[in-house]
């Protein structure tokens, strides 16, 4: 069982922050995050974009914003459970809450925050009949480890910037790479694309385009795919394999969550923005993209806001009768954070996050 004082769903730019926040009231946080880098948003759909109304930021990638995040919050230490989504929201006697993610990882804390913005991103699947019947039996969708491929036999399906660079990845460290894709061009960065055309002539990726793959074959474990050729009398090709791993993207669900007898009004969660973000539960706060209440703006500033706000609440939940004296971060500082170190945080925070 993991124990935290505020247990953060969502490593998205809400959650990052909350972490800042609840460190300066000296509360422990840990995240869970169905994705398997930190960043939501920011990370997964646009990270080479330039976003320009984070005050202070005339311009700032999405992709170095979480860079910053992360820096800024490692003083204060939080746990992360990446690659797994919570799942069940259980609430004990005393008032503490138990939540479960999909792999059963169990984390216990007073307070709950949801900062799950458009919900849980949940891998496209394709079509294939017995697909289920093998996931985590060999079918893939995210990659969290490179490490698990080593010297295995890999199949990678997709045409967008995941599938290529996971196959240029991979070709060093597996001892087969397949890149299937439906059709001739692909859609990802074009120096991506003619670096695996590259590896394909160097034969380090088996290149099978205007293809897909139709069926899996395996006993306990998968061991083969079926390679259909789409352009006429090609057929089909049998493809020993470890691994499928199938990269279509990825598209968010608020999932679970919606299930946790929360107050849902059009997808979000409705909560008490006069004082604090709670939701109907009480000790379960919902901020950023995921809540809603008049006059609601879905931008990072909000998140960063209403995370403040949200904290100092937490504190009295958890600290019942105890004052707090709101001190300002320049006269305060921040615990643990020494600007001479700041390189050598980085290179953590990029070990992280790679
Ligand atoms: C293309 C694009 C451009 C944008 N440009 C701007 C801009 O210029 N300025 C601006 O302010 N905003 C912009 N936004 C909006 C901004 O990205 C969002 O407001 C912001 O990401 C919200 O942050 P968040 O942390 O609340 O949620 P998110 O970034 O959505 O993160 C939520 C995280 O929660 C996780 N999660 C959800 N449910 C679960 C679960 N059950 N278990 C585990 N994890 C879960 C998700 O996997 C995700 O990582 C843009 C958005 C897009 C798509």
């Amino acid at each position: 069982m993991i124990e935290t004082d505020i247990l953060i769903i969502g490593a998205g730019p809400t959650g990052l922050f909350t972490v800042f926040e609840a460190g300066l009231l000296k509360l422990r946080t840990h995240i869970i995050d169905a994705l398997p880098q930190p960043g939501g948003q920011c990370a997964e759909i646009y990270p080479k974009k330039p976003i320009y109304d984070i005050p202070a930021f005339p311009e700032i990638l999405a992709g170095d914003l979480v860079e910053n995040l992360m820096q800024q919050i490692e003083p204060f230490e939080p746990g992360f459970t990446l690659a797994e989504r919570a799942e069940t929201l259980e609430k004990l006697d005393d008032g503490s809450f138990i939540v479960t993610t999909n792999k059963g990882t169990k984390h216990h804390a007073p307070v709950v925050v949801i900062a799950g913005g458009l919900g849980s991103f949940e891998p496209r699947k394709p079509l294939i009949s017995n697909l289920a019947d093998f996931e985590d039996k060999g079918v893939v969708y995210m990659i969290k480890d490179p490490e698990v491929y080593r010297n295995k036999k890999v199949v990678i399906s997709g045409g967008g910037d995941s599938a290529l660079d996971w196959a240029i990845f991979l070709a060093d460290v597996a001892s087969e790479v397949s890149l299937v894709h439906r059709r001739n061009e692909f859609r990802g960065a074009l120096d991506s694309v003619e670096k695996a055309s590259e590896l394909a002539k160097l034969g380090k990726i088996k290149l099978f385009t205007q293809a897909e793959v139709v069926r899996l074959y395996g006993d306990d474990n998968l061991e083969a795919v079926v390679v259909k050729h789409n352009d006429e009398g090609k057929g089909e090709s049998y493809v020993e394999t470890d691994y499928f791993i199938p990269l279509f993207g990825l598209s968010p669900k608020l999932g679970p969550i919606g299930n946790w007898g929360l107050e849902i009004e059009k997808n979000a969660i409705k909560v008490n923005n006069a004082y604090d973000y709670q939701t109907n539960i009480a000790g379960v706060y919902a901020i950023g993209d995921v809540n809603t209440y008049p006059g609601k703006l879905k931008l990072i500033l909000s998140g960063f806001h209403e995370a403040a706000v949200m904290c100092q609440s937490a504190y009295q939940k958890i600290n019942p009768g105890k004052r707090y004296v709101m001190k300002y971060t320049t006269v305060g500082g921040v615990e643990g954070f020494d600007g001479s170190k700041k390189e050598a945080k980085k290179e953590v925070v990029q070990s992280i996050t790679a």
